[in-house]
């Protein structure tokens, strides 16, 4: 057989393949835009559920919008993949968590942002959260102190074209002085106190989102914000788990 004669049912093959390729991918793509939106459901439910602790029964639609885009099965590792959309925690390696997706979407809520923010995220993780405030704000600015942890999220963050992200390995417990003043700041692991550092970079009227307490007792999801005139008002939301804010602070 000539090269010349195989060459047309080789074109064939590869169109073949790759129509299969996006009919396969189009399949996928539904089934986890169906996913997310169970997921959605779940975390909606719950929001009706606390309502007296948190003062509303819905998320913002933008919030919603937020958790609908991100695909969640692209932040978790490749054995919890089929668990990804449950409104649960996940473990991520080096001992930590990705959030549950309640919480996520809680604590962007509560952040109250907007187009136009400039957010400062300590606790990278996955980078999950960054992704879900990335799709909502101008620029995500996250610090993660376990290194390897970081740089994945980095690169998954720039492979699935988070642009407006920005990772660091480092300390977050000090904040991120160079981009301050911040819109927002949302902690998402768990400190004995509120870093005195995160408040000054945050700027009047906006909200700091952390979980307060000692490790493995209560904690709670604390509101502060900081009003116009400098005065700090704070709120405990909720009883949450998080895994502790590291550090040699
Ligand atoms: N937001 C993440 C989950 C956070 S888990 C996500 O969406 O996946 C808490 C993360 O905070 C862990 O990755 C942990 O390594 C990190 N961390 C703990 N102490 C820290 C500190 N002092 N500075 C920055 N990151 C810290």
């Amino acid at each position: 057989m000539s090269i010349y004669s195989l060459k047309v049912p080789l074109r064939f093959v590869l169109l073949g393949t790759i129509a299969i390729m996006s009919v396969t991918n189009t399949f996928a793509e539904g089934v986890y835009k169906d996913k997310r939106q169970q997921m959605v459901d779940a975390v909606e439910q719950m929001m009706e559920m606390t309502e007296s602790s948190i003062g509303k029964a819905s998320l913002n639609k933008r919030v919603v919008e937020a958790m609908m885009a991100v695909p969640r099965h692209k932040f978790v590792p490749p054995d919890y993949q089929s668990h990804a959309y449950e409104n649960r925690p996940l473990p991520l390696s080096h001992q930590q968590t990705i959030s549950q997706p309640y919480i996520v979407a809680l604590m962007t809520d509560l952040a109250a942002v907007t187009p136009e923010s400039v957010v400062l995220e300590v606790g990278t993780g996955s980078g999950y959260q960054a992704a879900i405030l990335s799709e909502l704000v101008s620029h995500v600015y996250s610090i993660e102190i376990v290194e390897a942890l970081g740089l994945q999220a980095r690169l998954r963050l720039q492979k699935l074209g988070y642009e407006n992200v920005t990772v660091k390995i480092g300390d977050g417990y000090y904040g991120w002085s160079e981009h301050a003043p911040f819109d927002a700041i949302l902690v998402t692991a768990a400190a004995e106190h509120i870093p005195e550092q995160l408040i000054q970079q945050l700027k009047p009227g906006c909200r700091i989102v952390i979980p307060v307490g000692e490790q493995k007792m209560a904690q709670s999801l604390r509101v502060l914000i900081k009003g116009l005139d400098g005065e700090i008002e704070q709120r405990d939301v909720l009883p949450v788990a998080f895994v502790p804010l590291t550090g040699k602070h």
